[in-house]
């Protein structure tokens, strides 16, 4: 479920500290190390998945969306509103093999294009 040489299963055993922002029994989120906004959480699930396209995660994955409202709403950012992404592979820019949504807001975004 966890593996060894990955920083955010590290993370999710306390192995590695992060600023903890919420946390369920199937998902952590913190703040990203190197912010690109005045608010930047990285959500992850607490087992170990790579990233999306696999049916039998459904769950884990649908939890990470929904998390967002509750953690938006915590930041006081709901109103306001925020941006989820999700970096897949090399060309997205993925570093980390575990699966991750980079929830960002807190001031206006610029535009995607
Ligand atoms: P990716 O490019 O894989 O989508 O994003 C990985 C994110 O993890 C980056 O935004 C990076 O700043 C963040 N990150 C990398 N190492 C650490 C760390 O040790 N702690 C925290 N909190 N964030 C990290
Ligand atoms: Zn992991």
């Amino acid at each position: 479920m966890l593996i060894k040489d990955c920083l955010f299963c590290k993370i999710i055993i306390g192995e590695i500290p992060c600023c903890k922002v919420y946390e369920n029994e199937k998902i952590l989120a913190f703040k990203d190390i190197n912010p690109v906004a005045k608010v930047h959480v990285l959500i992850i699930p607490k087992i170990h998945i790579e990233n999306t396209g696999q049916r039998k995660y459904i769950d884990t994955l649908g939890e990470l969306l929904l998390s967002t409202e509750a953690i938006a709403k915590k930041l006081n950012i709901l109103e306001s509103g925020y941006r989820i992404i999700t970096n897949k592979g090399k060309d997205a820019g993925q570093i980390i093999d575990h699966i991750h949504l980079h929830l960002i807001g807190g001031e206006p975004l610029n535009p995607l294009n």
